[in-house]
Formats: C-alpha cells, structure tokens, sequence
C-alpha cells in the first residue's frame, strides 16, 4: 500500500489515533496474521502510528442493516465517525443525530441527497437499500465525488452492477462491496486452506445458505427491489466461498429452482435453487439456497482431507472442523472487522484491493445470472 495520501477534505496530514499493529491486529481478532485475502501490499502492517483525522460516512437508508449492524460497527472504528444520514423516514432520525452529533445540514432525504456533493465532512457513502437501488445511488455518489460501500448483492443484474463500475471510475471515486466475510477468520482460514493446497487440490465444495423468511410483502420478495430471491440475497455467499476457496473462476453453471411451495411470497422470486459449478483444475461445487429452511455451511474436500463449517455465512459464532481438528480461531464482529480494515483502504491513494472491489461484485452478479439463465433453460451456461 502507497502509504496515505488522504482523498479526505479537511485536515489532510493528520491521522487518527490507531495505538500500533498488535492492536489493529486484535481488532480483526488476530485475521490478518492468516489472511489470505490482505495481501502483502496490504493495509495490515501500513498504519502503525496513525493519528489523522476520522474518515465521514454517511449512511444511505437507516433499515435493520445500517442499524443493527453497520451503526453498530461504526461505534468502535479507529478511521470512521458517521458524519451524515439519508433517510425517507423523520421519525428515525432523532436517535442518529443525537448519537452522533449530527449537524442538520447533513441529515439528507433521497430527493436533496445530491447536494451531498458540498457537504467537505462526508468522504464516503454507504448504500444499505434495496438491492434495486444501489445503482441509482451508487451513481448518484459517485457523481455528487463520494466514494461508495455498498451492500451485497451489488445491484439487480450485472448490467446494473457494470454501469456503477464504470460511473465510479468516470468520477474517479472509489467502489467497496460489503464482503464483510473476507474480514472473518474462519472464512480466511477456509480461503487459506485452499490456496495452499492443505488437503491437496480441492475436488469437491458445498455450501448451502437458508433461511426462513417472514413478512410476505417485505421487499426482498418484489423482485423489482431484490433482483431475485434467495440466491441474491444469501446464495451469493455460498457463491463467494466457492470462488475464494478454489481460487478460481468457475468455467460453467447448470442449476434448477426448487418447487413452489408457498403461492403467496413466491410469486415474484425462486423459493430455492440448486447450482452446480465447474472449476477449471476440476473442483466441482454444489450450492444450494433457500428461504424456506434454516442451514448454513460450507464443505471442501481434497485427496488428503476436509473441513465443515457451520454456521459460516451468518453473523456467528462461527465454527468449524477439518482433518487437523477443531477450528479455533477469534470470534470477531463481522462489520467492525470489515470496516476496521477499509478504513485503510479509502485512506490510502491505491484502488480498492480487487477481492472486495466493485469488479469483485460485478463478477459474482454474473455468475448469479448465469445461474438464472441456467434454471430457466435447463441448459449449461459457460462462463467467459
Ligand atoms: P431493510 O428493509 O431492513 O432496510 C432497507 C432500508 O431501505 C429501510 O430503511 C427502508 O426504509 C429503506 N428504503 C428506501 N426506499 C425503499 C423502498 N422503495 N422499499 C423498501 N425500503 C426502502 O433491509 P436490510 O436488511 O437493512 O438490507 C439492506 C441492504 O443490506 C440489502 O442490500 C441487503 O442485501 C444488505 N444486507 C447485507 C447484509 C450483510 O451481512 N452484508 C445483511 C443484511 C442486509
């Protein structure tokens, strides 16, 4: 990493207040001693001494995410402070101007969320809407020269998900997606272990991600909003962990949508859907989503042993177990870990490292395409 050159608006040579390394390492709970996914050029041994100034996030939609999690995340980050809000609805704002000291003039509604532009104390925006609307707002972001995070899956379809590539780099702002598991070290032990060829060349992946879901009219069943169903929301996990576990792209995609059980929320998006990948070296991986179960896990085996995790996607505890015994390893917030390390990654001048980068995000849209088209025709689906 090129050492910081701050792309924040005021104060640009001082730098918060991250005491050393030991702990920024104990912050991602110990992961980047065994990242596979911060590389060498990474942020992890780059901030030593840092003192500046708080990156400014504004949050964009103020739902369970942005609340329970992300808001929650943000109260004990060394580089970020919520500086600014963007919400439709008055009543929620009280409880976040007050907690930080927001000023009025940075509190926006989606009409007036342009003039963000002005606003010198946000650096960064934070897309946590619907799926349908990330790209509107990631455009929109990146033309008011914002960089952006935004929440998985990217957008409704790779085609969405490739404009607001392009938009970014037009305004020459930054695109993070909200991997918050390349940050989690059960998930980076997985990763690890299938680079390194621990078991041998992996032959075979699993994984599943289900949940049952609730309210029929809530958003993620209008595809308008959602894109799709299951695989959108949670089989792009089971996704990810084929691609960061093999290393590789898949080749090709068959599928199949599971039946309809339930007329009354599926009549927009899939109930479930199983997928099969091909990798080039010969991994095979089986997937499977729903929102009619409950089951989270993650299965490699290779011709010297495997590894289980369950749960692995959700929020944990995680665990896990392979050839060489239990998984013992930090139990971390999943989102201050994520934004503990991209902090570093909005500070410094370099791009986004590609594992969590728009482009990582628009990769996987066309894979989950790639597996609609697969599902509908009944034909294999090669992939380029
Ligand atoms: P949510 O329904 O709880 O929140 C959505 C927010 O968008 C609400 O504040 C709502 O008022 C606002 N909104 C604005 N326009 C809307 C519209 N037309 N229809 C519906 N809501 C509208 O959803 P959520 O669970 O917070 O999910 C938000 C995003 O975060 C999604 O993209 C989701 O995939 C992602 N997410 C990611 C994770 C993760 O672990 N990375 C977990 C949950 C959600």
């Amino acid at each position: 990493m090129r050492l910081i050159i701050l792309s924040i608006n005021s104060n640009q040579n001082s730098m918060a207040n991250l005491k050393d390394r030991r702990t920024f390492l104990k912050t991602l709970g110990g992961a980047a001693a065994i990242s596979p996914f911060i590389s060498s050029s990474s942020f992890a041994a780059s901030l030593p001494n840092y003192t500046g100034k708080k990156l400014g996030i504004a949050l964009v939609g103020l739902g369970s995410y942005a609340t329970r999690q992300i808001g929650v995340a943000l109260e004990e980050t060394e580089y970020w402070k919520v500086t600014g809000i963007v919400t439709g609805s008055p009543e929620k704002i009280p409880a976040w101007k007050t907690k930080w000291s927001l000023k009025d003039e940075n509190i926006y509604s989606y009409e007036n969320f342009d003039k963000i532009a002005d606003n010198k104390e946000i650096d960064v925006v934070y897309i946590l809407l619907p799926n349908g609307l990330h790209k509107e707002y990631t455009i929109r972001a990146a033309k008011a020269g914002k960089h952006v995070i935004c929440e998985k899956p990217m957008a409704n379809t790779a085609d969405e998900a490739e404009e607001m590539v392009k938009a970014c780099k037009a305004a020459g702002v930054k695109l993070a997606v909200g991997y918050r598991l390349h940050f989690e070290p059960f998930n980076m032990q997985a990763q690890k272990w299938g680079k390194e060829q621990t078991f041998g060349r992996l032959d075979y992946i699993h994984a599943a991600f289900a949940f049952k879901i609730g309210d029929p009219k809530q958003w993620r069943l209008k595809k308008a909003l959602s894109g799709g169903g299951p695989m959108m929301d949670v089989g792009i996990y089971c996704v990810q962990a084929a691609r960061y576990v093999s290393g590789e792209e898949p080749i090709s995609v068959t599928a199949q949508y599971g039946p309809i059980t339930d007329k009354e929320r599926f009549n927009e998006v899939e109930e479930s859907v199983s997928w099969q990948m091909e990798f080039p070296s010969g991994t095979y991986m089986t997937g499977w989503t729903s929102y009619k179960s409950n089951t989270e896990r993650l299965h490699a085996s290779g011709p010297q042993g495997s590894f289980d995790l369950s749960p692995v996607f959700g929020y944990g505890p995680l665990k896990g177990t392979s050839r060489l015994g239990p998984m013992d390893l930090p139990i971390v917030h999943h989102q201050r870990a994520q934004m503990e390390a991209m902090g570093p990654m909005f500070l410094s001048a370099d791009p986004i490292p590609s594992h969590c980068s728009g482009e990582e995000g628009l990769r996987d849209m066309k894979i989950m395409m790639a597996i609609f088209e697969a599902a509908k025709t009944g034909k294999k689906i090669k992939l380029g």
